[in-house]
């Protein structure tokens, strides 16, 4: 007789951090991580009130808000040692909080105050959670995953944003270095890229009036048909977090549609 294998769901018992979690891909990941069974996930962000709903609303036993603004490191070290000395360990590390371009600037246009907002929060903040997160994994000999959120726009040019593509450039540049130096004690890092998601920040930021319009908009960047939403970078950052990609390390996953293919 055929007796199915024990199942085991694929973040069985892990804990983790999610920057950003309180909207976008950053909460869509975090109730995926529920889903995958985790046994707790910390959401961390600035916006408090939406921060604590979302931490409710995904599951109020294992989920946690806990406010971070990832541009201040003792913000991000804290984070991270309130949720060791509450949990015990720190399995996974999603560094996934990110600000757009702030006017869509070219170089011509630039203003440096600007780009040092961009950069604080979108590289440096990436580096201060990588940091703290490979620490305490390394100090609990938890044999971790880190991923950060990239974009597209972090292995090519673009006509606007340069500060944007600039900063995110430089989280698949820390991805590649972090990943080299944390092998040996087991810990991977990598990075997801999404394409032009369609959120209802998307549409907003793109003037779009419905669903309809967005779709055909999203559409122009990617090769596959229908629309790119969160649940599709949620789905390979789970990957990466799971044992399912446990001889994967230094990469940037795109997930995008083919868009970068298409160059
Ligand atoms: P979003 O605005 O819905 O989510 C971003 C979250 O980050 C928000 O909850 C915000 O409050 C939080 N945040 C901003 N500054 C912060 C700070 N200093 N400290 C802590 N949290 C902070 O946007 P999203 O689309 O879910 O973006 C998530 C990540 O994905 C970002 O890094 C973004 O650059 C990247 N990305 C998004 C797209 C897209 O099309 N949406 C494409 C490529 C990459």
């Amino acid at each position: 007789d055929l007796v199915p294998p024990p199942f085991k769901s694929k973040l069985h018992g892990k804990v983790a951090i999610v920057t950003g979690g309180a909207s976008g891909i950053g909460e869509a990941t975090a109730r995926h991580f529920i889903n995958h069974g985790a046994r707790a996930v910390v959401i961390a962000d600035v916006l408090d009130e939406k921060g604590r709903n979302v931490a409710v609303s995904i599951c109020s036993d294992r989920c946690a808000y806990i406010h971070c603004d990832v541009s201040d490191e003792d913000q991000v070290k804290s984070l991270v040692e309130l949720t060791v000395s509450k949990y015990g360990r720190l399995d996974i590390m999603f560094s996934n909080a990110g600000i757009p371009s702030s006017d869509g600037q070219t170089v011509l246009d630039m203003d440096m105050s600007k780009l040092d907002k961009v950069y604080a929060i979108n590289a440096r903040g990436m580096a201060a959670c990588v940091k703290h997160a490979a620490r305490a994994m390394k100090e609990g000999g938890v044999r971790g995953r880190i991923i950060c959120t990239a974009s597209v726009l972090a292995t090519r040019g673009f006509w606007a944003s340069t500060d944007y593509v600039m900063a995110k450039h430089a989280v698949v540049g820390l991805v590649r270095s972090a990943s080299l130096q944390l092998a040996g004690d087991g810990i991977r890092v990598n990075s997801v890229s999404p394409g032009m998601v369609g959120t209802p920040l998307t549409m907003m930021r793109w003037g779009l009036k419905d669903e309809e319009e967005m779709e055909k908009m999203v559409e122009k960047f990617s090769m596959l048909k229908g629309m790119l939403r969160e649940k599709h970078v949620a789905d390979a950052v789970t990957f990466l977090a799971s044992d399912e990609s446990e001889f994967v390390t230094g990469l940037d996953l795109a997930v995008d549609g083919g868009f970068i293919a298409r160059q």
